[in-house]
Formats: structure tokens, C-alpha cells, sequence
């Protein structure tokens, strides 16, 4: 059964884009993954296919009509799919979601443009409001494609090896480990010792030390999460033995 992703855009010629290249490219040839593009401008009005109007209230810029966008969005069948509208006011994306989204059936996300989408649409649709972060772009393409790929990659298949995956930033709630490969010594910095020396045991907690370090001097919010994990971890166990 094939992962199914439907994008609504005005610009459709934005896909596939980046999910055309490498490994993602690869598993859509594959068959691991399906992608179509729906070109919000063939549900506009009138002879100019008018999909936007100014904003109630007045102020700056266009808002995309709810009944045009409901009409693309009907045109889809949602085969239980989350219906997601890449938007700077919604959830933060993260690694998490990802996960959860792969696990589903699909995707279709909803790109939008100028002002934004009308409120009523949104609510109306059920639509799942996901930012990729704390500022603004111009529009909902580069997001979904952001969402998507980091979702098809963890689809079965897709990443060559598992072990990559459990293994990088955020799987374990804290940021990846330095790494380093050839040549060992690089403009006279040498490859940390522990890691030549075949020691799995050894390199395991050099990995998840650095881990840490890193984590707690970048990252403070995922830093306090992780020792929050660990204590309700520890007081399971303490449970488990009183
Ligand atoms: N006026 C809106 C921004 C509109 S930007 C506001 O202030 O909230 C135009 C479109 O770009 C949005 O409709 C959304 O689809 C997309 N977009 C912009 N920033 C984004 C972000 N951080 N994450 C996801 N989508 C974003």
C-alpha cells in the first residue's frame, strides 16, 4: 500500500521539486510513495479564475476564498487522510509529527499564499494548521515539501538504513553526536581517540555524553524535556519496585 500525498497549490510547478531528488525520488519511482498536484487556480471564479479577494475589515493584502479552496479540497478523495494547512500560526512541526504522520495513510497539504486562508475554510475542513517555524515565507510550497520529506524518509524503504534513523537528531530526544570520518587528521585536528578504538561499549557513551553536552548548551526546551523523561523513567522504576 502506497503512502499517498496530494498538495493544493497555486504553484504547482513548485513539485515535486526536492521530492524528486535522492532517496525520495527513488521510493516514488519505487512505489513506496505517490505525490499528485492540484492547481487551486482551475477552482477560481469568472474568466480569470479569481481565487483570492481583500481581506474583511480591510488591510493589507489578499485572502484565499474559502468556497474556491473547499472546492479543491473536495475535489480530493481524503481516504482518511489529515488534511494539513501549512500556516506560521500552527503546531510546530517537529521530528514527533513526523512519526505520527508516517504512520497514517497519506498526506494533502494545503499550500497557502498572499494573506493566508479564510478562517471559515479551516475549521470547516477540519484542517490541521502545521508551521515550520517562527517566521514567514511566502508561501505553503517549501513547508510541504519540508513536512513531506521528512515524513517519506522514515516510511519503510526509503532511508537505506534503520539504523541512521534511530540513531540521528531527535529520536532519542536530544540532538546527534558529533561525527567524523577520512582522514583522520584534517588541518592538524586529529578524530577523537575513543572513537578509533573499537570499543562499541566506549563510543556508545562518548555518543550519548556529547549528546548531551550539545543538547544542553543549544537546545535548553529539549534539554529540560529529556531530564523530565528521565525522571518520570526513574520514578516508573521506583514503582515498579515499591
Ligand atoms: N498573514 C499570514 C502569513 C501569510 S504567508 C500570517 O501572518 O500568519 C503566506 C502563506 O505562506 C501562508 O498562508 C502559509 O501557507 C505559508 N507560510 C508562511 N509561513 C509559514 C510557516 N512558517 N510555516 C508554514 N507555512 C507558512
Amino acid at each position: 500500500m502506497s503512502f499517498d500525498v496530494s498538495i493544493i497549490s497555486l504553484f504547482p510547478e513548485a513539485f515535486p521539486g526536492l521530492l524528486d531528488v535522492s532517496i525520495l525520488g527513488r521510493a516514488r519511482a519505487e512505489g513506496i510513495w505517490s505525490l499528485d498536484v492540484t492547481d487551486l487556480r482551475t477552482f477560481g471564479l469568472g474568466k480569470h479564475r479569481q481565487v483570492d479577494e481583500a481581506p474583511a475589515g480591510g488591510g493589507a493584502g489578499l485572502v484565499l476564498r474559502p468556497d474556491v479552496a473547499a472546492a479543491a479540497i473536495d475535489s480530493l478523495e481524503r481516504n482518511d487522510r489529515p488534511l494539513i494547512y501549512l500556516s506560521p500560526r500552527g503546531k510546530r512541526f517537529d521530528q514527533a509529527m513526523a512519526r505520527e504522520f508516517a504512520a497514517g495513510p497519506g498526506l494533502i497539504c494545503f499550500c497557502g499564499r498572499f494573506e493566508g486562508l479564510d478562517e471559515r475554510v479551516i475549521e470547516k475542513r477540519d484542517m490541521i494548521e502545521v508551521s515550520l517555524g517562527d517566521f514567514v515565507l511566502a508561501g505553503g510550497e517549501a513547508a510541504a515539501q519540508a513536512v513531506i520529506e521528512s515524513t517519506v524518509r522514515l516510511l519503510p524503504g526509503v532511508a537505506g538504513n534503520k539504523a541512521s534513523l534511530e540513531d540521528e537528531s531527535f529520536s532519542n530526544g536530544l540532538l546527534e553526536y558529533p561525527q567524523y570520518t577520512l582522514p583522520r587528521v584534517w588541518e592538524n585536528e586529529g578524530t577523537p581517540e575513543v572513537l578509533l578504538s573499537g570499543d562499541h561499549g566506549k563510543i556508545a557513551e562518548w555518543r550519548l555524553n556529547r549528546s548531551k553536552l550539545l543538547t544542553e548548551a543549544r537546545r535548553v526546551d529539549l534539554w529540560a524535556a529529556y531530564l523530565n523523561g528521565q525522571d518520570l523513567r526513574a520514578s516508573e522504576t521506583d514503582d515498579e519496585h515499591d
